[in-house]
Parts: structure tokens; sequence; C-alpha cells
């Protein structure tokens, strides 16, 4: 770990000697913006260390560039409000993207003009197959931000981050997206909106995968968790975040035909409901500690299979197989959808690559960019 910090500072003291003392100054000027409460009197300090780096001419219109600079990127762009929008069928990402990396490919190993160069990235989004792959240069994972860039140690302001925002297609978002995108700026293609084609069971995995990664199997409220993911999922118009607050038990209900009903702090499912339910629990512990559990305990494949057969919910949704795997891989065609389309909308924010560009556009010609 020592030796690592120690290489790494190597590496920054290196980055820094090979580099214009501009650049020493714009960094100490940026980690004096950095500081959240800056006092006048630091702030003069960091200014007044400049002029000692270079000539005062230099230094002024530095400043001035910085000032501008800040102007124009202060306040960061806000993110989206997906609040609307049923949980279960939106999910956010980000990348960050490197300025300085992208600069230097450009202009260095494609042998662009900067002209070209600014223009190709303002121009520029991902694509999805870029989106899907793992985070290479010049991509950042969204965690590393506020270090310098890991390929070229570019300054954390060079790396512009982008805001993605996938929705699941859907009756519950088709209309609430459209005037989402509706209602984004459309200067300089600030947003761009990619479309994906899916089926309903790679979206059913897809959001299975995402939510068993959040939830710790250790800990038994798990269950209810999930329960309450898959509820939203089902049902995307209730808050299940109140009904769940109140309701202290999850039931399988005797009277109820189908749906659900909240009773005295105990929430009652319809019996098909309820088994579906014990379905989806078991499918994200089926991993864990040998055997899927549920509501009703732990169950084997084998287990489960005679729970559901018992029940009449395999009757009910048409699993006929006398098998158990089989039976599984049915019933996952059923809770999924099976092959219907579906469609998957990214909304890619660029706004602070647009941003980026700019600052390029002032600092590149010198060099500032690396
Ligand atoms: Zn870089």
């Amino acid at each position: 770990m020592r030796k690592k910090e120690a290489r790494r500072q190597k590496t920054e003291v290196r980055s820094q000697k090979g580099t214009s003392t501009k650049q020493k100054a714009e960094s100490r000027k940026q980690k004096a913006e950095g500081k959240k409460k800056k006092t006048a009197a630091s702030k003069k300090k960091a200014e007044s260390r400049k002029p000692k780096a270079t000539g005062r001419k230099k230094a002024e219109s530095r400043r001035k560039k910085a000032e501008s600079r800040r102007k124009k990127a202060a306040p960061k762009p806000d993110r989206l409000d997906l609040s609307k929008f049923p949980a279960e069928s939106v999910t956010q990402m980000e990348r960050g993207m490197c300025l300085a990396c992208v600069w230097e490919v450009f202009t260095h190993h494609l042998k662009l003009a900067p002209k070209t160069a600014l223009g190709e990235i303002r121009r520029y989004t991902p694509s999805l197959e870029e989106l899907h792959a793992a985070v290479a240069r010049p991509y950042i994972a969204a965690q590393s931000y506020k270090e310098p860039c890991p390929y070229c140690r570019a300054a954390s302001k060079w790396i512009a981050r982008l805001p993605i925002y996938r929705i699941e297609s859907g009756k519950a978002t088709d209309a609430l997206r459209r005037d989402l995108v509706k209602s984004l700026s459309k200067k300089d293609n600030s947003f761009v909106v990619l479309e994906q084609k899916a089926t309903q069971q790679h979206a059913f995995f897809e959001w299975l995968e995402l939510i068993s990664k959040q939830l710790d199997l250790d800990d038994s409220r798990w269950i209810r968790e999930v329960s309450r993911h898959y509820l939203a999922r089902k049902e995307p118009k209730v808050d299940w975040h109140v009904e769940f607050e109140r309701a202290h038990s999850i039931r399988r209900s005797r009277r109820l035909e189908e749906g659900w009903e909240a009773d005295n702090g105990r929430l009652f499912l319809a019996p098909m409901l309820f088994d579906e339910l014990l379905l989806v629990q078991y499918l994200v512990s089926r991993s864990h500690l040998a055997g899927g559990l549920t509501l009703e305990g732990r169950y084997t494949l084998p287990e489960l299979y005679h729970r559901l057969r018992h029940s009449g919910y395999l009757r009910a949704v048409g699993v006929q197989s006398g098998n158990p795997g089989d039976a599984l891989e049915q019933l996952l065609a059923h809770l999924s959808g099976g092959d219907a389309a579906l469609r998957f909308y990214y909304i890619i924010d660029r706004r602070e690559l647009l941003e980026g560009a700019k600052a390029l556009k002032v600092g590149k010609a010198k060099g500032a960019a690396r």
C-alpha cells in the first residue's frame, strides 16, 4: 500500500516536472477552489502565489481565464429528476471521460488539427457497445473522479462526467419518458437518446441481478426488500415504500383471488402473487448457502417445485413439466415475460462534455490539457 502511494507521488512529481509552471499554478489554484469554505485570505494567498511562478502578465490572463471558466463551470449541471418514474424501470449509471486523453489521441496519434479535434469531442456520444464494455481509456469509473486521470495523470478537472439514465419501455414509463425528453435542452445536443432493442426476459434478469447486488443476504431483512422491489416492478403505481412501512408481515391471503390488500399491519397477497414472490425470493437466494430462502423458509428446487405444484401455481401459469429443472425454465419464461419485445432508452447527459470542450478550447493551444 505504502509502496503504491509512493509510486503515485513519484509519478505526480514527474508529471509536474514535465509540465509547465503554468499547470502547477493551475493545480494549486484548483486546490484552492476545491476547499469548500475558503476565506478571502486564503484566496488571496492562492492567487498571490501565481505571479511567483510566471510573469505578471501571464498570471493575470490566466486568472481571467480561470475566472471565466469558473463562472461557466459553476454550478455543475444538475442531475435529471426521474423521481416520477417507477423506480424499478430506471437505472442510473455514469461514466467519466478524460478529455486530456481524448485530446492527446486526436491531436498526437490521429494528427487531427486542434479545431477538428475539438469538433469531434463536442459531437462525441458513447455508443451502446461502449456503455456496456469494461471501463477503458479514455473512460473512467465513476468512483475515481476526484483523482487525476489514471491513464495520463491529467488533473481531475479534465474528467467530464457523462450521467446516463436507462429507462425500460412500458405502459408505466412511455408517456413520462416522452415528456422528459421533450423537456430537455436541445442546445448542441446536450442530451442524446439511444435506443436498444431487448426482450422482457433480458430486462427481467438484468433487474434481478441488479437488485441482488444491492441486497445483503446475510441480513434477514433482504426478503422484505426483494418483495418490495418485485411488487414495485409488478405494480409500479403503488407507493410500496409506504405500504412496507406499514406492514410488519407479508401473508398469503385465503380470501383474495388476485391482487393484494393491506390490513392491520399485514400485507395480504393473493395466492398466485404470493407464490410468484416465493419464486423470486428463491431465484435471488438460490446460490446462497445451498438453496433458496423464501418467506416460507429454505427450499431446494424439488421442494419448491412440489410446493408450487401443490398450491396450483404451476397449473395456473401453464407449467406442466414433471421435471423440476424444466419446470423452472418454463416458470422463468412466464415470470419474465419471455421473448416479448421491450426497449431500453438511454438518455446521455453530454453537458459536462460540452463544458469540457469549451475549457479545452481556452487551454489546449498551450498544452494546458496535458
Ligand atoms: Zn487522461
